[in-house]
């Protein structure tokens, strides 16, 4: 490294200025002296030097060794001695603080020279491989999946924080402790032990994964299930020095997949009733010797199937769309009153168990509204009123014009729901035991309810009392006429 800036701790004045000569020559510029361990720490502080040439025998407080030791603590500077002694006592004292070079004089020009250029080179590597290893173990520290690393042995050398809290074991504890002592996995269904995978990497020399239904034993006792992989950490000659081993917890997918497949059974339920009368009311159409009016009944069961399809489809479409950011509602200025008549009086002739009543003003505003979207809220509203009140008692459906906005309602005479169970109606799959798990539903018409009503910038709510009825209301801003 020519160029590089030098620093001569030299307390012969002639000996001194003979180095500094020698190494211009050598292509060093400007090599700055001093004469003491005391000046040599202080200057190197000040001109951070790229390497110390350092005299043991000095005057003053501190010696070579001395200072050499604090510049290489304080300002990690590389240190090459120069002296003319080499007992062994000094080289003993000398070797703690790790020098990179340690010359005897009288030296030769070219001893110089490669011994500051080693020294260099040395200090370089040195200084690269601390950096690479502290960015290793700090990607290892950060990284979201629990790590474990072992030596050929299966001893455990490594875990960051993450394999610490699942396993339960500080890195100090586990140290060289055999991994299957720290690691303690069994298959969940058998609950079995599984081969501890470190011993399958040494075995197989490649990457191994784990069987599924892996679960963790934690050192408390508690089971976590687990997924993970194994890789042999191989040398420069292809030798295995140690395996690691990554592994994650893998409790909130199973939960998410559970649901999911819960979901699945659910909507399947839901769907197959209608899609039965579907099929069952074209079956029938089809059927030689019926009358006009026998088709005519068994088609509209048919289309009223049909449409409870369509309507099922249409909230799993919604909540869809909302989880993935695209629900976009078109609005246009619409007669609101209107529209939920004409909702009504669809909804009144396909279930016929209610009477529906409805209060609305003769003029109402025009408000900007999605008007399919509208729809399928009293829908939802209308369905549940129906499905949680006994067949005979009367729906009604309210709108008035408020300040700054409509206030719609729709009320029942039905089972009511509890004050402490009201704020969950709202969120998804839930699903009240008073209502009963029988009647049908996915537990998601209230949630579409929400978002839509949302969407249209308005507020959702309910008023309720077990056993008194329930009224749900939703209100539709004015400013927003379209
Ligand atoms: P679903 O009716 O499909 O179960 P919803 O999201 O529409 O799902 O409703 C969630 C829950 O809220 C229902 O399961 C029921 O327990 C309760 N609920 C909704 N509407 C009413 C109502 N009008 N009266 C009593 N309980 C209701």
């Amino acid at each position: 490294m020519t160029g590089a800036k030098i620093l001569i701790v030299e307390d012969e004045a002639i000996e001194a200025l003979d180095i500094q000569q020698r190494l211009v020559k050598l292509g060093y510029p400007h090599p700055d002296v001093v004469y003491s361990g005391e000046e040599a720490v202080k200057r190197a502080g000040e001109i951070h030097p790229d390497l110390v040439l350092m005299d043991i025998m000095l005057p003053g407080e501190i010696d070579g060794v001395t200072a050499a030791a604090q510049i290489r603590t304080r300002f990690d500077i590389p240190v090459v001695y120069l002296t003319a002694y080499a007992d062994e006592d000094t080289v003993r004292r000398a070797k703690v603080t790790e020098p990179y070079g340690y010359m005897v004089k009288p030296f030769q020009e070219r001893e110089l020279h490669i011994n500051i250029e080693i020294a260099l080179y040395k200090h370089k590597m040195e200084g690269e491989l601390r950096e690479s290893r502290e960015w290793f173990a700090t990607t290892l520290r950060c990284i979201g999946d629990a790590v474990i690393a072992t030596d050929k042995d299966g001893k455990i050398t490594f875990m960051n924080q993450v394999a610490e809290s699942l396993t339960g074991w500080r890195l100090a504890e586990a140290s060289s402790k055999e991994l299957a002592e720290v690691f303690r996995i069994m298959n969940r269904d058998t609950r079995q032990p599984v081969e501890n995978p470190v011993t399958r990497v040494l075995r197989e020399g490649t990457v191994v994964g784990l069987a599924n239904h892996t679960m963790l034993i934690a050192r408390d006792g508690a089971e976590i299930p687990i997924d993970d992989s194994g890789a042999p950490i191989k040398d420069a000659r292809e030798n295995i020095i140690g395996v690691v081993l990554v592994f994650r917890d893998v409790t909130e997918q199973e939960r998410i997949g559970k649901l999911k497949d819960e979901f699945i059974g659910l909507v399947s339920h839901e769907i197959r009733t209608p899609l039965t009368t579907v099929i069952a009311g074209l079956d029938m159409a089809m059927t030689p010797g019926m009358t006009a009016e026998e088709t005519q009944e068994v088609l509209s069961a048919a289309a009223d199937g049909a449409e409870s399809l369509a309507h099922i489809v249409n909230n799993l479409v919604e909540l869809s769309r909302y989880q993935a950011n695209r629900m976009q509602i078109s609005r246009a200025p619409i007669d609101v009153g209107a529209v939920i008549k004409e909702i009504v009086g669809k909804e009144q002739v396909r279930s016929r168990a209610h009477p529906i009543a409805v209060d609305i003003p003769q003029t109402l505003p025009r408000v900007g509204v999605d008007q399919l979207r509208l729809e399928q809220i009293l829908r939802n509203l209308l369905d549940n009123a129906a499905k949680y009140s006994p067949d005979g008692t009367e729906i009604r459906v309210c709108a008035r014009q408020q300040a700054d906005s409509l206030l719609i309602s729709v009320s029942d005479q039905g089972i009511g729901i509890a004050a402490d169970e009201q704020a969950r109606l709202f969120q998804p799959f839930q699903r009240l035991e008073a209502g009963g798990r029988n009647a049908k539903g996915l537990g998601l018409g209230l949630l579409v309810c929400k978002r839509l009503v949302e969407a249209h910038d308005g507020r959702i709510w309910v008023e309720s009392e077990p056993g008194r009825g329930s009224t749900f209301y939703f209100t539709l801003p004015l400013d927003r006429a379209g």
